[in-house]
């Protein structure tokens, strides 16, 4: 049987099989596979949906909202690295926290932010919990970024807005990347790259999120 701190879920088997599917649906960074190895994933999610934190699937955490399914977190993990080590990241949409705990595994500092006061708090606690020092979590609503904090080599949006927001495009610093879920009824995954140039985007692959929401709640 499974329990919390069951063989099942906490073993070493199960995330190591986790990371061999998450090769199989293409994901390839290296540094990107160890640090989702590395972060225990039921530790994020109540305790009656622990038994299926590794399974690739989004689960409820409260507050109408879900924890990312590993291969999404994966895979936009992989488009902010483009293979190259994270100094300064900002993620808007804490949720459980789980995202910030894999970026803090491949970013030197890392923002993240959520509107959901809730939420906010039990993550907060969670990182806290784990010692992950170099994550910084706030209340605040993400749409306007971080402007304290910026300019950020990744920003990764947890939630889908309409259009690329123009402000967050403009807290990347010269060099960075950002990746997003852009779309109401269809969503695209995007990535937007700054270079001294300017911004290029490119639509990656569809997927499914919640809504950006404005204001804090
Ligand atoms: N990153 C999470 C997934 C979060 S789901 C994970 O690791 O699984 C998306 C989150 O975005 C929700 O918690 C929602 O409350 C939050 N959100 C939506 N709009 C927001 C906004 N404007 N600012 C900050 N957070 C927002």
């Amino acid at each position: 049987m499974n329990t919390r701190n069951g063989i099942g879920m906490t073993s070493q088997r199960t995330r190591l099989r986790m990371i061999e599917r998450l090769r199989e649906q293409g994901i390839e960074d290296e540094a990107v596979l160890a640090a989702m190895f590395e972060v225990p994933r039921h530790l994020f999610v109540d305790e009656a949906l622990a038994s299926r934190a590794y399974d690739d699937v989004s689960l409820p955490i409260n507050f109408n909202q879900t924890i990312s399914r590993p291969y999404i977190v994966a895979r936009m993990i992989e488009v902010l690295r483009a293979g190259k080590p994270l100094n300064r990241v900002l993620e808007i949409g804490t949720g459980c926290g789980y995202q910030a705990a894999v970026l803090a595994q491949v970013a030197k500092e890392v923002y993240t932010v959520e509107r959901v006061q809730p939420l906010y708090e039990r993550a907060r606690r969670q990182l806290r919990d784990m010692k992950l020092r170099n994550v910084s979590a706030r209340h605040a609503d993400g749409g306007i970024g971080l402007p304290e904090a910026a300019p950020f080599d990744g920003i990764i949006m947890a939630a889908a807005a309409p259009t690329l927001p123009g402000v967050l495009r403009e807290q990347l610093a010269v060099g960075g990347r950002m990746a997003l879920p852009l779309g109401t009824q269809e969503q695209w995954l995007h990535r937007v790259e700054r270079d001294a140039g300017g911004f290029r985007e490119t639509r990656l692959e569809p997927v499914k999120f919640v809504p950006l929401l404005t204001g804090k709640a």
